[in-house]
This record gives structure tokens, C-alpha cells and sequence, in this order.
């Protein structure tokens, strides 16, 4: 879906706070990436693409094999972003350049872990 997060940004939001303040952790599987807070036993399977076109993304709930269930409940109800996505929009996504080509990528771990930035929420 597409996705608008600069209309949606409100730093008082549920997501917003949520995606800054929870500790959380990010596992890159591929182009997707594991999103895990500290808080909860989900773990959400999220897809996020910086595009020339603007922001493509869809976050999932995942069982305890990997296999999406369904999408996330932070979706189903609302046309703002959820908390999964602000997360990796701050943190993971390399916004792909005009030319096709990717900036650098954010640091991270041998095992693809990359530690939580939440301060970097926008
Ligand atoms: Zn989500």
C-alpha cells in the first residue's frame, strides 16, 4: 500500500510514540525486516520501500514459523502507518536514489541485527 507518513506524522500518536519510546528489535530477513518490541510477544513482518513515487509498505503479524498470518491490526483499523513501520522507516530503510542506486546502509550487526535508534523516529 501506499504510504504517507509526513501527513500522518503527529509525535503525540500512539505509532509515533510508540515506535520511539519501546525498546525494540530489528532482524533484516532480505528485503524485509522482523520487527519485535520489547513489550509484546508479536513479532510483525513489515516491507518497506523508499521510492521515487513516495513510501511502499505493508506490515504483517508472523507466527512463531515465519508465516504471516494476517496483516497487523495497527493497519486494519487505521490509514496511518503503525508503529512496526515508523520503526523501520527510521531505523533500516535506505531510501532508493533517484538514479536506482541505494545510500549507505545503516550499521549493523554480522547476523543482520541492527540496534535500536528510536530517538530516530523522524
Ligand atoms: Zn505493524
Amino acid at each position: 500500500m501506499n504510504l504517507n507518513f509526513e501527513a500522518h506524522f503527529d509525535a503525540d500518536s500512539t505509532s509515533v510514540r510508540r515506535a520511539r519510546e519501546t525498546d525494540s528489535e530489528v532482524t533484516i530477513i532480505g528485503d524485509t525486516y522482523l520487527v519485535a518490541f520489547e513489550d509484546s510477544e508479536d513479532v510483525h513482518e513489515v516491507e518497506l520501500t523508499d521510492t521515487v513515487d513516495g513510501w511502499r509498505g505493508m506490515c504483517y503479524t508472523v507466527d512463531h514459523n515465519g508465516e504471516r498470518t494476517g496483516h497487523c491490526p495497527g493497519l486494519e483499523y487505521h490509514d496511518a502507518p503503525c508503529a512496526h513501520l515508523w520503526l523501520v522507516r527510521s531505523q533500516c530503510v535506505r531510501p532508493v536514489l533517484a538514479d536506482g542506486g541505494h545510500v549507505e546502509a545503516p550499521p549493523a550487526g554480522d547476523d543482520g541485527h541492527v540496534f535500536g535508534r528510536p530517538e530516530l523516529v523522524r
